[in-house]
C-alpha cells in the first residue's frame, strides 16, 4: 500500500489566507459570479513599459544562464545606490542579496538567523506570512497587539514589556500591511531607544511599501546608528514598480547575514530568474516617475475608500498613511445574524461578504488581530465604489 508522508512542519503550517481568499474569489468569478476582489494586495497597474522592454532585451542578449546566487553584481550595485540615495544608508553590494520576492528574502533571513526556541517580536496586525516563517524556523512568535485606537502602532512601553532574555529578533513593517500605518521618525526614534539597550536583538525591517506612503517622508530603520549594525532591510520591486509577478526582492544587512542567506539560497533556489533581474535593474536605474504616478493614484483611492467606509455605520475607520489597505474594525457587526446565519467572528463576516455581497476581503484574524477585516484598495475607482456600496448594503442586513 502506497503512503504519502507530509512532514510535520508543513502539517503545522497555516496556508496563506491572502492567497486563499484571492483563489476563492477567482473560482467564484470563473463560475460566473461578479466578484470584486479586494483580498490580495497587489498593484492593479501593468509593469511600466521601459521595464518590460529591458526584460525582452535580456532574452535577446542571452541572459539565459544561471545567474550568480546573490544576484548580478550590477543589480546589487544599483540596489546599494538606491539605498544610499533614497534612504541615506551605506551598504556595499556584498551586503545585498537578491531573492525571489521580498517573501523569499524574509524567509531566508528568518531561516538563517532564528534558532529553535528564539523569540521573535511581531507587532500585530501583521502580514500573514511572518508568523509561519518563524514557526518554520522553530522560533517562538511573541505577538504585540496594536488596534485602531493606537493607529495600529506599538508603543515603546509595549516593546519593552515584550522583550525577554530569549528575544532574538523584532520584525517591523512600515508602511504596514495590513493596517497602512506609517511610523513617523519620532515614533521610530522611541522604538530604537528601547532596542539600543538590547544589542542581542536583530531588527528585521520590511520596507516593501516604502514608496506607497502619503506622509511625504520615509525613515528607514537602517538609518539609526544605534541599531544599524544589526538591522536587516527587506525591500523589492513588487509594490513600487507594479512587478508582483516578476518575483524580485532583496535584503541588505550585515555581511555575515548576506553570506548565510547566499549559502541557503545556493542550496535551495539558486540565483533568481536572470530575466527578472535585468527587469529589476531597469526599474532601479530608469525614470522614477512611474512610482510617483502610482502613489498618487493610490492616495486618491485611499481618500475615496476612507470616505465611503466612514459612511457605513459601525465600522471603525482610521486614515491609513501608506500601503494600499484599509483595516476597519467590524466588532459592531459580530454576534449579529442574517436569517439563520450567525456572524460569530471576522472570519464569518468575510465569508458572508464574499457570498452575499460578492466582495472578497481578508479577516483580521488572518493577520492575528481579530475584530477587523482588510480591504485592498488597489482596484479601480468604479470597483471600489461598487464594493463599498455592496458591503454597506450587506452589513445593513445584519440584525
Ligand atoms: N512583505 C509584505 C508586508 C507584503 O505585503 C508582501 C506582499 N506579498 C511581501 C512582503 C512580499 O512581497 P514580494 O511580492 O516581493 O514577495
Ligand atoms: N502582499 C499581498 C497581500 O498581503 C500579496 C499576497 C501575499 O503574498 O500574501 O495580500
Amino acid at each position: 500500500m502506497e503512503q504519502i508522508h507530509i512532514s510535520e512542519r508543513i502539517r503545522q503550517m497555516a496556508a496563506s489566507q491572502t492567497l486563499a481568499m484571492s483563489q476563492k474569489s477567482s473560482e467564484l468569478r470563473a463560475a460566473g459570479v461578479d466578484v470584486i476582489n479586494l483580498s490580495v494586495g497587489e498593484p492593479d497597474f501593468d509593469t511600466p513599459s521601459h521595464i518590460k522592454e529591458a526584460a525582452k532585451k535580456a532574452i535577446d542578449d542571452n541572459y539565459t544562464r544561471y545567474p550568480p546566487v546573490p544576484g548580478y553584481m550590477d543589480l546589487r550595485q544599483a540596489i546599494a545606490r538606491k539605498l544610499r540615495d533614497e534612504n541615506g544608508l551605506d551598504y556595499t553590494p556584498q551586503q545585498v542579496v537578491v531573492s525571489g520576492g521580498a517573501k523569499q528574502s524574509l524567509s531566508n533571513i528568518i531561516l538563517a538567523m532564528v534558532n529553535p526556541g528564539d523569540e521573535v517580536i511581531i507587532p500585530v496586525p501583521a502580514w500573514v506570512s511572518y508568523i509561519e516563517m518563524v514557526k518554520l524556523a522553530g522560533g517562538v512568535n511573541v505577538l504585540v497587539p496594536a488596534g485602531v485606537e493606537q493607529d495600529f502602532k506599538i508603543t515603546p512601553q509595549q516593546l519593552e514589556y515584550a522583550i525577554t532574555e530569549r528575544t532574538r529578533m523584532i520584525l517591523l513593517c512600515s508602511p504596514s500591511n495590513p493596517s497602512g500605518s506609517v511610523y513617523s521618525r519620532e515614533e521610530l526614534e522611541a522604538i530604537v531607544a528601547v532596542l539600543a539597550r538590547h544589542p542581542e536583538i536583530t531588527v528585521l525591517a520590511d520596507e516593501i511599501y516604502e514608496h506607497i506612503n502619503y506622509t511625504g517622508s520615509f525613515t528607514s530603520l537602517g538609518s539609526f546608528p544605534e541599531i544599524a549594525g544589526r538591522t536587516v532591510i527587506v525591500n523589492g520591486v513588487s509594490k513600487a514598480y507594479a512587478m508582483t509577478g516578476w518575483r524580485v526582492g532583496f535584503m541588505a544587512g550585515p555581511v555575515e547575514v548576506a553570506k548565510a542567506v547566499t549559502k541557503l539560497q545556493g542550496q535551495t533556489t539558486s540565483g533568481i530568474s536572470s530575466i527578472a533581474q535585468r527587469a529589476a535593474l531597469a526599474a532601479y536605474e530608469g525614470s522614477q516617475d512611474c512610482v510617483a504616478e502610482m502613489r498618487e493614484a493610490f492616495r486618491r483611492r485611499r481618500d475615496l475608500v476612507v470616505r465611503l467606509a466612514r459612511e457605513i455605520p459601525g465600522l471603525k475607520v482610521n486614515e491609513p498613511q501608506g500601503a494600499f489597505y484599509l483595516f476597519p474594525g467590524v466588532s459592531a457587526y459580530l454576534g449579529k445574524r442574517f436569517g439563520e446565519r450567525v456572524i460569530a467572528d471576522d472570519n464569518d463576516l468575510c465569508m458572508y461578504l464574499l457570498e452575499e455581497a460578492h466582495v472578497a476581503t481578508v479577516s483580521g484574524s488572518a493577520f492575528c488581530l481579530p475584530g477587523y477585516i482588510r480591504l485592498s484598495y488597489a482596484a479601480s475607482d468604479e470597483a471600489l465604489a461598487e464594493a463599498m456600496r455592496r458591503i454597506g448594503e450587506a452589513l445593513g442586513k445584519l440584525v
